[in-house]
Parts: structure tokens; C-alpha cells; sequence
């Protein structure tokens, strides 16, 4: 999915990589002629390309990224508490990562994607920052969400 260019930073093949608003990391190398990015060679050009969109197949593949913290969690849901909003289409905010963690029972986890996931005690799910989802109960269960976003 497409994720805006946020900073930049190098690998240790001194190779650019852009920093992603997913913080996902994505190479943006100048290799004439195989691949032209002259842009990237010049910090002008690198700050007027911040806040373009590039397509993160990592989001895609539902990647968890490297250096995220947990910051927040839900209390526990059951099939009569979960809220209203987690059952309808909702997404988290850009940068906002979460796992769905079953401690009992069973949950469907939908993406707008057309992606399924069954959830339960021994299989998480992974909440993409922005992508639209919800889940269904299935029967009894017990699960939380944790929220997790790059260390500052
Ligand atoms: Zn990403």
C-alpha cells in the first residue's frame, strides 16, 4: 500500500534508504542504469521528495517492522464486551501498529483486503497501520489488542 516518505537514513552499504510513515524502511538507490534516482544523491532533492508516496509491499505482506514499542493495550474483550467499532470496518492511524492476542476461544480477523485470518491462543493477529479490518467473535473468546509505534 502506498506510504508517504517521512525520513531517510543509510545502510551500511551506505546504500539511502527511505523511512516510511509505516516505519517500514525502503531502498531508494541511485544505480545508473539500472535504476535512476538521481534525487536521492542531493539533500534537495531527498527534502523534495519527503512526503511523496512510495508502494510498501512490506505493509502488503503484513511485515512486522524492526524497533517498535508497545505503548497502550486494551482491556480484555469477551464476545459480549467487544466494542462496537472493533466489529464494524476501523483501522489504526498511520504509524500505529497492533496485535491481536486471543487468550481464549476463537476470533475471525478480516482485511479489506479480502485477507482472513483465524486467530486464537496460539496465532496473532498483525493490525497494519491504516488498513481497514474488524473481527467476529466466535463464540466464547477472550482477546486484547496491544498498540505498538516507533521508539521516539
Ligand atoms: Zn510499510
Amino acid at each position: 500500500m502506498k506510504r508517504v516518505i517521512v525520513d531517510y537514513d543509510k545502510d551500511e552499504q551506505d546504500d539511502w534508504v527511505a523511512e516510511l510513515d509505516c516505519c517500514h524502511g525502503q531502498h531508494v538507490r541511485h544505480k545508473p542504469p539500472f535504476v535512476n534516482r538521481p534525487w536521492v544523491e542531493e539533500q534537495s532533492g531527498r527534502d523534495a521528495m519527503l512526503g511523496q508516496e512510495l508502494n510498501c509491499v512490506k505493509c502488503d505482506r503484513l511485515e512486522w517492522p524492526q524497533g517498535l514499542v508497545a505503548y497502550k493495550q486494551t482491556p480484555d474483550f469477551t464476545e459480549t464486551t467487544t466494542p462496537k467499532g472493533l466489529l464494524k470496518d476501523h483501522s489504526t492511524k498511520a504509524g500505529v501498529w497492533g496485535r491481536i492476542k486471543v487468550k481464549q476461544g476463537q476470533l475471525d480477523y478480516r482485511l479489506i483486503t479480502g485477507q482472513t485470518f483465524e486467530l486464537d491462543s496460539s496465532t496473532q493477529g498483525v493490525v497494519v497501520p491504516t488498513m481497514i479490518h474488524h473481527v467476529s467473535p466466535r463464540g466464547s473468546t477472550l482477546f486484547c489488542v496491544e498498540f505498538y509505534r516507533k521508539e521516539k
